[in-house]
């Protein structure tokens, strides 16, 4: 298998062209190109020979769009893009008061398990390279015409079972000579695995992460969270203010609302002293409806009185706002679809 050419870092284009026989100056001249998403027809400054050569040592794969979803509500666009080996992820692109957002994925399938989550149905296909986590950003820009300045890793997939990928995704993304996304409008989000939290706090990178609570203790998380068998709240919570104490970033907290499970008046008081003295900040996302599921979403009554427990103890809580609602932008649930009818 050939080395797909945008997955590899300007020091390594570099190295790759000093060894083809090329001047320095091309490294940043083709590594511009291939971060524009340009093709070789299009690198009309670099010689046809050396085009030619790189043909035959690389791969440079554009991933195609099987399907786009314009949300008629809010302009939200969902996008199923088919790698190169045929499988597909979902990509959506949600335009903010400060700017457009991409969730991406990071895996096809995932092996999670998560009662509430259609990404985790079929389980775990295989793990995006990180030009096909680049690919994601960079083609639903060039598509839509849309800038994009703030990335979340909230799409199929946990970023965090595929390490090493995702932070070379990173270092791709946020290269000044390439899309130059700021780390700070970066999110990363995991259902939790504790030891590769602590590896990412290593880096100190100055991104967000965001860990999916969804429940304030075990006896809940265990019902609707396997990993939690693996990593519980405590060991969770422990991993998030070394987190903290590594990194000066406040941590943010995913906290699916569903009805009857963990959305009860005492559930909000008891989640409040687990985060208490952890500078946090906790979203409330109503459940997305999965069909496979019989987990129903939280009344807005609901969700409104474990906000306000949460902020009246001191803890900084908002309702996500839900965008795409009428073109199943919740993750997996395209490609689910997609995949079923192909059969
Ligand atoms: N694997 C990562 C990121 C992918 S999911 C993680 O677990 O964090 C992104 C977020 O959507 C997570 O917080 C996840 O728990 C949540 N989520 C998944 N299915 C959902 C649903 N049906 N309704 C609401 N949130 C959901």
């Amino acid at each position: 298998m050939k080395r797909d050419l945008r997955g590899m870092t300007l020091p390594e284009v570099a190295e790759a062209l000093k060894t083809m026989g090329q001047p320095a100056f091309r490294a940043k001249q083709l590594y511009t190109w291939l971060h524009k998403g340009a093709g070789y027809e299009d690198m009309t400054n670099i010689p046809k020979t050396l085009r030619e050569a790189l043909t035959t040592e690389y791969d440079l794969y554009r991933p195609t769009p099987v399907r786009r979803q314009e949300s008629a509500r809010d302009g939200t666009i969902k996008y199923l893009w088919q790698l190169a080996d045929g499988n597909c992820v979902e990509t959506v692109l949600m335009r903010y008061h400060y700017g457009n957002t991409v969730c991406i994925s990071s895996e096809v399938g995932c092996r999670m398990g998560c009662a509430f989550c259609a990404s985790t149905i079929g389980g775990l296909v295989r793990r995006l390279e990180p030009h096909e986590m680049l690919d994601e950003v960079l083609f639903t820009q060039l598509d839509s015409g849309l800038e994009i300045s703030h990335i979340v890793l909230m799409g199929i997939g946990e970023p965090l079972d595929n390490f090493d990928k995702v932070m070379r995704f990173l270092e791709l993304v946020n290269s000044p000579e390439g899309m130059n996304i700021s780390m700070r409008h970066i999110s990363l989000s995991t259902c939790g695995l504790v030891p590769k939290i602590d590896a990412l706090a290593e880096r100190k990178l100055q991104l967000t992460l965001s860990v999916s609570l969804h429940a304030p203790n075990d006896e809940i998380r265990n019902r609707i969270m396997p990993v939690n068998q693996a990593y519980d709240v405590e060991t969770l919570l422990s991993a998030c203010r070394r987190y903290y104490a590594a990194t000066s970033r406040r941590i943010s907290f995913e906290y699916a609302m569903i009805d009857g499970v963990n959305d009860s008046a005492d559930n909000a008081k008891e989640l409040l002293r687990r985060l208490k003295g952890l500078p946090a900040h906790v979203n409330l996302i109503p459940l997305n409806r999965v069909e496979e599921s019989p987990l129903v979403p939280s009344t807005k009554a609901a969700v409104e009185r474990f906000q306000k427990i949460l902020e009246d103890g001191g803890v900084s809580a908002t309702v996500r706002r839900t965008l795409g609602g009428d073109i199943d932008a919740s993750c997996g649930q395209l490609r689910r679809k997609y995949t079923q009818q192909k059969g």
